[in-house]
């Protein structure tokens, strides 16, 4: 693949794009455009601001400029809110010692996070059933609110200042890719249009906008991609009374997941996939009524049939009779009282797979690479294991004295989980 790669110039980027000059960049502040970076990161989300950190603290990459390109504005926590955030996620314990090894997640303990030791996962037809937990009850994630994650993110960011530049409300418009072969006069770097017309180099691309990635989209790589027919509601709840709150609970209904994750003592944040028409019923719903509803999407039996629980109290016998295991016990989820005022939100939700994952002078990494359901609390997660995968190669690459931009063994090593689920490359892309 590679070297078929290796034949052509690659992407589509737009005509505009190819047509700007390669080397009269105008000069902007915060970063020269005779610069040519090491790596560039665009996208400083939860994964790109991962990125950039676990770049700017290993010792691997001292001598390198790093950039990482936000469009957003620099999103700092002055005080920490007394009212929990909406948006949070569940993060694995190899997240946290992800987060860990560059600092962030001491910023996070020192913040606020909730961790949970149990999972109940129960389908709301039958009497099935499943229980994660530990026998000597370890952590088995945290509920982290996302501006927390990015509060210590940014502030591990400032320490760094020295090695990786920051350029925020800084959107890449457009990405220029470099011939596969030498041509006089021509640049082999990746070049960069910003929002401001000013144009900056690098020789690695790391692509971390998110699900509509304009650099998966420049660069041409396919992406299968579909919207689920749901949307998921968000929203702070109050719990009745006070608990220890260390399970996350999630019951399977025939509209979709509904997830309770803890908080704290005494609050949860709730998941709650449904279809779009429910979705948009239960954010503009009275507060009362949308506790009902919660309360009773967690509670009621209403979706029991007998038929469905003698058949599956037959199995659940004949199973224990013939492998008998210790089986946990089934626990009731609390109840809620009360929901934030205005921590009603909807998402649409969709899933995306980029075909290939890194090319030459490129890497995708996060939504920009894959985006998931978030019945499974993965998402973060999963673009955090695409830094710890990216930053193994890119290190032995910075050990070998090798541009990080070129190592072709990279490509085939991150690509190759991909190639049981597409069919071969030179059937799908015409370039
Ligand atoms: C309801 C819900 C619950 C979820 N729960 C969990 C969970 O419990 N656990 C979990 O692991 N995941 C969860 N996820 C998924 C998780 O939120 C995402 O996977 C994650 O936020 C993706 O991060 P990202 O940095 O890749 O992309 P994004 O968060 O989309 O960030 C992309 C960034 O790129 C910037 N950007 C875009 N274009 C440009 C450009 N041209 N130039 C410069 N910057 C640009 C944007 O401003 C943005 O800051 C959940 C998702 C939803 C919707």
């Amino acid at each position: 693949m590679a070297a078929r790669l290796a034949g052509i110039r690659w992407g589509t980027a737009p005509t505009a794009a190819r047509r700007v000059p390669l080397v009269s960049c105008r000069r902007w502040a915060g970063a020269s455009s005779d610069t040519v970076y090491d790596v560039v990161v665009s996208g400083g989300g939860l994964v790109g601001a991962a990125m950039a950190c676990a770049l700017g603290y290993d010792i691997h990459f001292c001598d390198k400029k790093i950039l990482l390109l936000e469009a957003g504005p620099k999103k700092v926590l002055g005080k920490l809110p007394e009212t929990y955030s909406n948006r949070v996620s569940s993060i694995s314990p190899g997240s946290a010692t992800l987060l860990s090894s560059f600092g962030a997640w001491d910023h996070i303990c020192n913040m606020r996070y909730r961790a949970f030791r149990r999972m109940q996962v129960w389908d709301a037809c039958s009497e099935a059933l499943i229980m994660f937990d530990k026998d000597n009850l370890d952590d088995m994630g945290f509920i982290v609110e996302n501006d927390v994650i990015v509060h210590a993110l940014t502030k591990q960011l400032e320490a760094v200042s020295d090695r990786v530049t920051i350029l925020y409300k800084s959107k890449a418009v457009s990405y220029t890719w470099p011939y596969p072969f030498s041509v006089a006069g021509s640049s082999p770097w990746v070049h960069i249009t910003l929002g401001d017309g000013s144009i900056l180099q690098t020789k690695l691309l790391i692509g971390a906008d998110g699900h509509n990635s304009g650099v998966r989209q420049a660069a041409g790589i396919q992406n299968v991609s579909w919207n689920y027919d749901q949307s998921a509601v968000v929203a702070t709840l109050h719990l009745s009374e006070a608990t220890e709150n260390n399970v996350a609970w999630q019951r399977f209904l025939p509209s979709g997941p509904i997830a309770l994750l803890p908080l704290s003592d005494t609050l949860s944040s709730l998941v709650w996939s449904t279809s779009h028409e429910h979705a948009a019923e239960l954010v503009s719903m009275d507060e009362e009524k949308f506790v009902d509803a919660v309360n009773s999407a967690f509670w009621s039996d209403a979706n029991h049939t007998d038929f469905i629980d003698s058949a599956g109290s037959m199995l659940q016998y004949a199973v224990a009779f013939l492998k008998p295991t210790k089986i946990s016990a089934r626990q009731l989820p609390p109840s809620v009282a009360r929901v934030d005022a205005k921590s009603r939100v909807l998402f649409p939700l969709g899933l995306g797979h980029a075909a290939e994952y890194v090319r030459p002078r490129l890497a995708l990494i996060g939504d920009a690479a894959h985006r998931v359901h978030p019945l499974a609390g993965q998402g973060a997660n999963m673009g955090f294991g695409d830094i710890s995968s990216l930053l193994h190669h890119l290190r032995t690459a910075a050990f070998n004295g090798k541009d990080l931009g070129t190592d072709y063994g990279l490509c085939k090593q991150m690509n190759a989980p991909l190639l049981g689920l597409f069919p071969r490359p030179s059937r799908i892309f015409k370039i």
